[in-house]
């Protein structure tokens, strides 16, 4: 039975109370949120060692990291190096999206080593296998689709991204309107070729009972992905994106109506002034299921500092009710990521998704912030290192720059703000 299954029939498994013991809330509130499809807890029963987390409503906004190999860059240590940074710096999730070189093997290292939920996006394999071994991806069968999808999920993949929701219609819909990017997402580039060259429908809408039983089968969450996500902000908000949004919706229902969890995918690319709009319509379009944002990057024009473009459109989403918040790094259209970029995007991803905890008021993401307001009025530079959302770089930078005297700050040296307040209060004698 999946997490879903057993929240329905009034049952708090293992997982929950992992869950609900680490965000500290109800076990009880917990379980219904999960009953309703609101809260995921994506954990294939293959998965050992794994760590539960929670996805939804009521629990602290998570953040998903993606590594993984590329046809250009395949090295299986360097990317066990980046999972391992990654957990570090705090990421709750980490996507393996391998391309290049034995992609089964690092997939199953990157398993073994991970105590997060690991995701993966199947379709990628497909394709570069078709291509391999066939000669393109107008060689790949829809059995070749699910064999790969069958084979991740039976290796303990806890969640997957499946662009269930890119239809003939819904590419219809961009063909007619026009686009600046037309389609950004791999998955989705890859699936519209198949469909076009075929003239076939989206075998992962056509076949989606045969997914949702080998989801069911290993409790695997399904990411319903944005094959249309808008790829610049010229596209954000499109018919194109909205119907695939709509199917998406009719597939959770779908989905649930088999025990099976469900989260959505969803932007991109999207203005400031849309973000709180895109989260509506997913939650409204969507029956309040989880919604994963990539992003979304607030301009166009921030290569080499995307991360930064990333985590305000991350805490824009967090705040109007976004649940889940997809990193970028810096080298986002650029480059494949190497390690130090994964740890920038997860800590800058990191700091978007506490300031929206804030926002909606977590306990447990005020209590942080009003624990490093009191270490700082006293100086504890040791509880501000502890309660830092990078400790590693704020020591660094600490230990880097020790104060000439005292227990200041380089920054205002003897004239310390903090210090002259609290010796005058204390001692009502002016320091200097
Ligand atoms: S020296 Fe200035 S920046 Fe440093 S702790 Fe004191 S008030 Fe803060």
């Amino acid at each position: 039975m999946t997490q879903l299954a057993k929240a329905r029939a009034g049952t708090i498994t293992p997982e929950m109370e992992v869950v609900a013991d680490n965000e500290q809330v109800d076990v009880e509130t917990l379980r219904e949120k999960v009953a309703q499809g609101r809260v995921v807890i994506p954990a294939n029963v293959k998965h050992e060692g794994l760590e539960p987390c929670g996805v939804g409503e009521g629990l602290l906004i998570k953040v998903n990291a993606n590594i993984g190999t590329s046809s250009d860059r395949a090295n299986l240590e360097e990317e066990l190096t980046k999972l391992e940074v990654a957990i570090e710096a705090g990421a709750d999730t980490v996507m393996d999206l391998s391309t290049g070189g034995d992609i089964d093997q690092c997939r199953r290292k990157i398993l073994e080593a991970s105590s997060v939920a690991i995701g993966t996006v199947p379709i990628y394999q497909a394709v570069v296998e078709s291509g391999e071994e066939r000669g393109g991806l107008t060689h790949l069968t829809v059995d070749d689709i699910f064999q790969v999808i069958e084979k991740q999920v039976a290796d303990g993949v806890d969640f997957i991204t499946v662009h269930c929701g890119l239809t003939r219609a819904a590419l219809e819909q961009l063909k007619r309107q026009g686009r600046v990017t037309d389609i950004v997402s791999r998955g989705g580039s890859f699936l519209t070729t198949w469909m076009l060259h075929h003239d076939r429908e989206n075998p992962l809408y056509e076949y989606f009972n045969r997914l949702l039983s080998i989801a069911k089968a290993y409790d695997v969450t399904l990411s319903l992905g944005d094959g249309l996500r808008p790829g610049c902000l010229a596209d954000a908000t499109d018919r194109a994106q909205i119907h695939e949004l709509m199917t998406l919706g009719e597939l959770t229902k779908r989905a649930w109506d088999e025990d099976v969890q469900v989260m959505i995918e969803g932007p991109g690319h999207v203005p400031l002034n849309q973000i709180k709009a895109n989260v509506l319509l997913q939650k409204q379009l969507c029956h309040n299921a989880p919604f994963y944002v990539l992003g979304p990057l607030v301009t166009d024009a921030a290569a080499g500092h995307d991360h930064v473009a990333c985590a305000i459109g991350g805490a824009v989403a967090g705040e109007a009710g976004a649940d889940f918040l997809c990193y970028v790094t810096p080298t986002e259209h650029l480059c494949l990521p190497g390690v130090e970029d994964v740890r920038e995007g997860v800590i800058v991803t990191k700091i978007a998704a506490h300031a929206a905890d804030i926002a909606r008021g977590h306990k447990l993401a005020m209590d942080r912030d009003r624990k490093m307001s009191e270490a700082r009025k006293n100086l504890d530079w040791e509880t501000q290192m502890e309660l830092a959302i990078d400790p590693k770089k704020a020591r660094r930078l600490r230990e880097e720059n020790p104060p000439s005297e005292g227990d200041v700050c380089t920054m205002c040296g003897k004239y310390c703000a903090i210090k002259q307040v609290r010796d005058y209060f204390d001692k009502k004698v002016a320091p200097c």
